[in-house]
């Protein structure tokens, strides 16, 4: 699960990060009005899933009302996108309007799970700001990292040589960054995060340390555990297939071909995936009905598969153990009366009443439906088909 930079900033608030005064705004009134309670100069930007909005023109400095009128209408009636996006861009909907600080330098300061040491990794770096992963790319020697104990945490040294690897020598600012780098790390702790970054951490003119941006990631699987994060849940920036499925009991994940998966088990799914990529094909999605799928369940399934404009084919691939293959024929039978197949579904059945669910199908005499013998010829089958 993501969070949006002004619930990151919460977060660190209370663990005591210094982070500059800020308001959320849905309309441009409402953004003009957090303008005049913050008084001065203030920066307004984007509250969306995706970085690299400062290129993008989605984060905006402004001095008067009549930029932030500007800054807000732009980017509440236009799609940012960025490199971090895809080309349809994603819409904005609430905006954060800010304290601008000016700023010195800015450094970058991160938490991560290191999964191939596995434990988390404290990241820093002197050349913080908008191109980390090109820093990260040509001079990794430019971000220091400190792996931490699993139970220990962040020692104090670990602590020391972090600050004095980012240049603080000064007493005042060698405190102030403790505060950050203790404050992420106990964010990270404390809330399961598998990643939590603040990008950048800057120093301003008149010497303060302040995270002017930040970003987390929390392990889904621990969400039930932190009501805080339940309620900073955002359904309207999820993808709507991903909750969809969800609701029915089905893992979903959309892929970029044009070959839709319906398939039960996590293992199967990879092996179709495998299979139409063998034989020349792109998968559109990976959609694991999972092993007692129900009728309803499955035909929803259909539904949300079907409901993508770019699958031009669907294989359904179901190896009948907990699931019976009768089931699965009665959701597609269900799902072509419902919808109506306008494109080709390759069905390839197998295990438990797989003799009954055969019979179904050659009653319902589906149009479009094309049986197969094994996962080889569903493969070939539905790739030519497309192609
Ligand atoms: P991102 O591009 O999505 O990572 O958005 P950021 O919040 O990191 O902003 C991008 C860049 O805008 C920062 O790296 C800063 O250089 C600049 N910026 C953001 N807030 C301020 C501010 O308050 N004052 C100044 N001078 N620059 C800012
Ligand atoms: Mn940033």
């Amino acid at each position: 699960m993501k969070v949006h930079e002004y619930q990151a900033r919460a977060l660190l608030a209370e663990a005591g990060v210094p982070v500059p005064k800020s308001l959320v705004a849905t309309t441009v009134d409402e953004a003009v009005s957090a303008f005049h309670d913050i008084g001065g100069k203030c920066v307004v930007k984007a509250q969306v899933f995706a970085g690299g909005r400062g290129k993008a023109g989605f984060v905006k400095l402004c001095d008067t009302a009549d930029q932030v009128r500007e800054a807000a209408t732009f980017m509440l009636s236009n799609r940012m996108v960025s490199p971090q996006t895809g080309a349809e861009g994603i819409e904005v909907k609430k905006l954060l309007i800010a304290d601008a600080v000016d700023i010195e330098s800015e450094y970058y300061v991160a938490v991560v799970m290191d999964r191939a040491k596995r434990t988390p990794v404290v990241m820093v770096s002197r050349e913080g700001g908008v191109e980390i992963e090109v820093v990260a790319k040509e001079k990794p020697d430019a971000i220091i990292k400190r792996w931490l104990h699993p139970h220990l945490g962040m020692i104090d040294f670990q602590c020391a040589q972090l600050i004095a690897s980012l240049g603080f020598t000064e007493k005042e600012q060698k405190k102030a960054a403790t505060k950050v780098l203790r404050g992420l790390v106990n964010v990270f702790k404390n809330y399961d995060c598998a990643l939590a970054e603040i990008n950048p951490l800057v120093r301003t003119t008149d010497g303060q340390i302040l995270a002017i941006d930040a970003k987390m990631n929390f392990d889904d699987n621990a969400i039930f555990r932190h009501k805080r994060l339940q309620e900073m849940f955002d359904p309207a920036e999820e993808n709507a297939m991903e909750l969809r499925a969800k609701e029915h009991n089905l893992s979903y994940i959309p892929l970029d071909g044009n070959i839709g998966c319906l398939v039960n088990g996590a293992g199967l799914a990879m092996a179709t995936m495998d299979l139409i990529k063998l034989h020349g094909g792109e998968p559109a999605n990976f959609l694991d009905v999972g092993g007692s799928v129900t009728a309803e369940e499955a035909t929803e399934a259909f539904r949300i598969v079907l409901s993508d404009s770019k699958v031009k084919g669907v294989l359904v691939n179901i190896f009948g153990g907990i699931a019976k293959c009768d089931t699965i024929a009665e959701a597609l039978i269900t799902a072509a009366k419902e919808i109506g197949f306008n494109i080709p579904v390759v069905v390839r059945l197998e295990g438990t009443n797989v003799d009954r669910a055969r019979e179904l199908l050659k009653e319902a005499a589906i149009p479009q439906l094309i049986t197969a013998d094994d996962l080889t010829d569903a493969a070939k089958k539905v790739c030519a088909k497309v192609a």
